[in-house]
């Protein structure tokens, strides 16, 4: 039987071990932390520096990755949900890229399936639409300054009234 887009990327993913979830320090935004809250996450897995984000164990891997699977799969930062797109604001513009397929295996089986690579880039909007509308400019701002070497531009898509919060 044909194995489903998500049973092939819960696989590569798994080979993988969770290559992107070190020195992630994904952006925590105040719904993720609420969900946390209700789901008895422990705050002290966030720290602030700069903006809100979670923390890594000392060798950099991530505080919620375990054994290399996300341990709060079900509720994960918004940025982990739109992998392995990215992203980045500028003029009130949402800026997406897709990561390059030497540092991401699963890119090339998504560019290979038409449907997955819709599907999966109409989540990565949604999901950072989200997580952008919900921080302060100030903490976008240190976001955007992360370098994301290895990624190509794929959209680029206004933000319009209720975008990011400006000063
Ligand atoms: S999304 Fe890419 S980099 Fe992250 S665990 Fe899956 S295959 Fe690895
Ligand atoms: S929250 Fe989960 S998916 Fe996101 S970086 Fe941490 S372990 Fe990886």
């Amino acid at each position: 039987m044909m194995q489903s887009f998500e049973e092939t990327a819960e696989a590569i993913c798994a080979e993988c071990g969770g290559r992107c979830c070190h020195e992630a320090h994904p952006p925590l935004s105040p719904a993720r932390l609420a969900e946390f809250r209700a789901r008895g996450v422990p705050i002290s897995v966030a720290e602030f520096d700069g903006y809100t984000r979670m923390k890594s164990h000392d060798d950099g891997m991530c505080i919620m990755c375990s054994g290399g699977k996300c341990r709060v799969h079900a509720f994960k930062p918004e940025t982990c949900v739109a992998g392995p797109f990215t992203f980045e604001v500028q003029d009130h513009t949402l800026h997406l890229f897709l990561k390059h397929e030497s540092i991401c295996p699963l890119v090339p089986y998504l560019k290979a399936d038409g449907d997955a690579y819709a599907a999966q880039f109409r989540i990565a909007v949604k999901s950072l639409m989200a997580l952008v509308r919900s921080l302060p400019w100030d903490e976008l701002e240190v976001i955007n300054r992360i370098p994301e070497p290895d990624t190509e531009l794929v959209a680029e898509i206004p933000l319009g009234p209720g975008g990011a919060e400006t000063e």
